[in-house]
């Protein structure tokens, strides 16, 4: 009898931060920080979509970019299954980075600004593979044309420059350039919001049917909940810095556990207009990162906030196998969710 196989993390981020020095005067005296991310932690399967969804400032971007150190992190452990080895991205010298690249990758949001305009789409897709020892122009043309055919272009576009082609078109392309190394795990940036809604959900069937044919992890970070439901196999939600609630996607639309998510979810317009609603106003802005409330972080918008939320952190506990919530009094909030999302 074969032995059950255990499933392992193809990432598990520990106890991540990543704080911004707010530098003031003359002296550039450091005065403060901004903790964009603020103690996250989870784990990513091989072969998953696990969405990160809040507000702007929320602090979803900055986890984005900090595990592939894009962005440089304050503290905490970022492990990347590579082959048998658990490497650490957080403290990985630069040669070990270097390796890694390859294989964790990004798709950005816009892709008006993330191709330059003066090279060739040949360029554009070619130079990760130039970069990483495919220097035969022939062998790298054909291997542009493929991944140009993946993704659904023209395998002739090969010497056109980007302004020629639509937004979902150089989407497209800025999706073929991340592919073009046969990455593991892809972050994607929030890729199809500055899209038309005409051709977001093209593209989100594209990311889709790449994550089967290849078998990659997605880290999908985007603000918007209908697009996260329809990709995601699970979701985070992040507050100031924190997740404040994780969990298997259909449980979190159908039956959320934090008031934060409860409001997100309120708050998205219904597609029908004769179905009513409880719509829950997110009063006040995203608390501020450099100065959060005490207590929970989420208690000067909270309609069910009472004086304890003032006084102590809640930690993210485990309510339900795999849902995890960070309130205190998730056991007796009675929450509505949007399961026709
Ligand atoms: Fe609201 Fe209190 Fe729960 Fe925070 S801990 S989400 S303020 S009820």
């Amino acid at each position: 009898m074969g032995e059950a196989k255990v499933k392992v993390p193809l990432l598990e981020v520990h106890d991540l931060k990543k704080h911004f020095p707010i530098i003031k005067g003359f002296f550039n005296q450091v005065v403060g920080h901004v903790k964009a991310v603020d103690g996250v932690s989870f784990d990513l399967y091989e072969g998953e979509c696990l969405g990160l969804v809040g507000e702007s400032g929320s602090g979803k971007t900055t986890v984005g970019r900090t595990i592939l150190r894009a962005l440089a992190p304050t503290s905490g452990k970022v492990l990347f299954q590579h082959g048998d080895e658990s490497v650490d991205v957080a403290s990985a010298s630069h040669d070990v980075l270097k390796k890694l690249r390859p294989h964790m990758q990004m798709i950005f949001q816009d892709p008006y600004a993330s191709l330059n305009p003066r090279m060739t789409v040949l360029d554009l897709v070619g130079e990760p593979l130039l970069v990483n020892g495919v220097t035969d122009r022939k062998e790298r043309e054909k291997r542009v044309q493929d991944l140009l055919v993946r993704v659904g272009l023209k395998p002739h576009f090969l010497r056109r420059y980007p302004h020629a082609f639509s937004g979902g078109q150089r989407q497209r392309i800025g999706i073929a350039r991340a592919l073009a190394l046969h990455p593991k795990l892809v972050v994607c940036d929030e890729p199809v919001s500055a899209l038309d809604v005409s051709v977001q959900a093209q593209a989100l069937n594209l990311l889709q049917e790449l994550q089967e044919e290849l078998g990659l992890t997605y880290l999908f970070v985007a603000h918007d909940l209908s697009v996260v439901r329809h990709i995601s196999d699970r979701v985070a939600v992040m507050y100031v810095g924190k997740i404040v609630e994780l969990s298997p996607v259909d449980a979190l639309y159908e039956k959320p556990m934090h008031p934060y998510t409860e409001a997100l979810l309120s708050a998205v317009p219904v597609p029908d207009p004769k179905r009513k609603k409880k719509r829950l106003l997110l009063s006040g802005e995203v608390a501020d990162p450099s100065n959060a409330p005490s207590g929970c972080g989420f208690h000067p918008r909270c309609a069910y906030a009472q004086e304890r939320c003032k006084q102590e952190v809640p930690e993210l506990r485990e309510i339900e196998p795999g849902h995890f919530s960070r309130c205190h009094f998730t056991e007796t909030l009675q929450l509505e969710g949007q399961a026709d999302l």
